[in-house]
């Protein structure tokens, strides 16, 4: 995470040119991704990340001194939101997820050796990069439980394991392993450490590429079924101290839980774009609108409320990031990553009820948002697992009979 800052003005400037460069130069090649394949939109978005250099748009997160715009979080955020308005906007600036999170973890714990081999060329735009943690056989909502194992052999971490849903996995040139080093280790949460592992490389495979929803996708659009198979990496590829990975994973989720969210919310302006393009366009009859009815009125109103209330939470969120410090904004991050992703759910279905038939087809960026984005509730931490922690933290003082007692009404 960057602690840059910008002046109003400038971030102000900064969002009219993204806003430019996403209407005229990235949505006009929708098409390409919806009716076709990952492979058949990468070249146009080499060189709209060349474009986006030029612009001044590249790597929001980074510092300047490595190309970066040093963006406050905050102001990332609303940036995020722009982007979101296509499916490609992240990937265009060098801010898409996994990316992102591996670069961020490499620049706070990355070594100097490591910064060289995996992080300069990652901000440089030249590699593509993956997270590994989520196994098929173990539930990820307890990512303690996990059967990858790096054993130390001499001067090299020997890993074995089977892991799923490593999104982007497909091309990358390096995937950031979370494995078990310290199985004996008192507490759970430090038996697991993350391990840098260049690809290709002997004893790994990439199985496939999941099917989601109907679509296996490709390259960085693409979630991969992984296996390692007594893979050897020098012990000098540990991120971070042994035993650390979780407290590592911690601090890649609280800002990028920050990305997402706001990501969504481009997602959900596209989709209010779209639902009121379509509302005053589409006639039930000659002079007669779909606008003209209050059920779409309310689908248009209940949106507006919610994309606005969830823009006010992640922005109050990422402040408290900010000023406080992770651990001091767990809750904020938990409603959030409901909030946002029910939002998100609800509002593209709206978008999609309103467009009939069309809302159906790839015709128009809702149902690849729809197939893809749905996972919004699962990944992350599944909606369940967030509303836990909420209630958790609610409940605890009740526990207290004192607490109960004061909070008692007179008799
Ligand atoms: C599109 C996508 C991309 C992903 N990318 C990556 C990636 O790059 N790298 C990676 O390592 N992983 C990735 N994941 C995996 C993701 O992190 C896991 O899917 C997530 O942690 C949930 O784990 P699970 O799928 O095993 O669900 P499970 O843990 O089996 O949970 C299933 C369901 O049970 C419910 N549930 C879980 N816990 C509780 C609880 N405590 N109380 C009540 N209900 C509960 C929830 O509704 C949950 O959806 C991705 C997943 C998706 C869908």
């Amino acid at each position: 995470m960057t602690s840059g800052s910008i002046a109003s003005a400038d971030l102000d400037a900064l969002l009219v040119t993204a806003r430019t460069f996403v209407r005229d130069e990235l949505v006009p090649l929708e098409p390409t991704l919806l009716h076709g394949s990952w492979a058949s939109i990468e070249p146009a978005l080499a060189k709209l990340r060349v474009r986006a250099r030029a612009l001044g748009l590249w790597s929001p997160f980074l510092p300047k001194s490595l190309g970066g715009l040093d963006l406050p979080l905050d102001a990332y955020a609303r940036l995020s939101e722009v982007l979101g308005w296509t499916p490609f906007g992240p990937y265009v600036c060098n801010c898409q997820a996994p990316d992102v999170g591996n670069m961020e973890l490499l620049l706070q714990f990355g070594t100097s050796d490591q910064k060289s081999r995996f992080l300069d060329p990652l901000t440089r735009g030249d590699i593509r990069s993956c997270f590994a943690m989520t196994e098929p056989q173990h539930a990820g909502s307890n990512p303690v439980w996990m059967s990858t194992r790096a054993v130390r052999d001499g001067d090299e971490w020997v890993i074995s394991g089977h892991k799923w849903f490593t999104s982007s996995a497909d091309g990358a040139a390096f995937v950031i392993v979370m494995a078990v080093t310290d199985p004996d280790a008192q507490a759970p949460h430090a038996r697991a450490s993350q391990i840098l592992v260049p690809l290709p490389i002997p004893g790994y495979s990439l199985v496939r590429n999941i099917s989601v929803m109907g679509d296996v996708g490709g390259g960085w659009a693409s979630h991969a079924e992984v296996r390692f198979d007594h893979v050897r990496v020098p012990v000098t590829n540990l991120l971070g101290p042994q035993g650390h990975g979780f407290a590592l994973a911690q601090e890649r989720l609280g800002p990028g839980r920050i990305h997402h969210c706001m990501r969504w919310i481009g997602i959900c302006e596209r989709a209010f774009d779209l639902m009121c393009r379509r509302a005053v366009a589409r006639e039930l009859a000659p002079g007669d609108p779909l606008a003209n009815k209050q059920a779409v009125q309310f689908w248009i109103a209940e949106s507006r409320i919610e994309i606005h209330a969830s823009r006010l939470m992640v922005l109050d969120a990422a402040a408290r990031i900010a000023n406080e410090g992770q651990e001091a904004a767990r809750e904020q991050i938990a409603y959030i990553k409901v909030f946002v992703a029910n939002t998100l759910q609800r509002v593209l279905d709206r978008a999609i009820q309103a467009h009939g038939a069309l809302g159906m087809t790839d015709d128009t960026p809702l149902a690849w948002w729809y197939r893809h984005e749905r996972a919004a509730r699962i990944y992350d931490g599944a909606d369940e697992v967030h509303k836990t922690v909420i209630a958790r933290r609610a409940l605890k003082p009740y526990f207290n009979a004192q607490v109960r007692a004061a909070h008692a009404p007179p008799a």
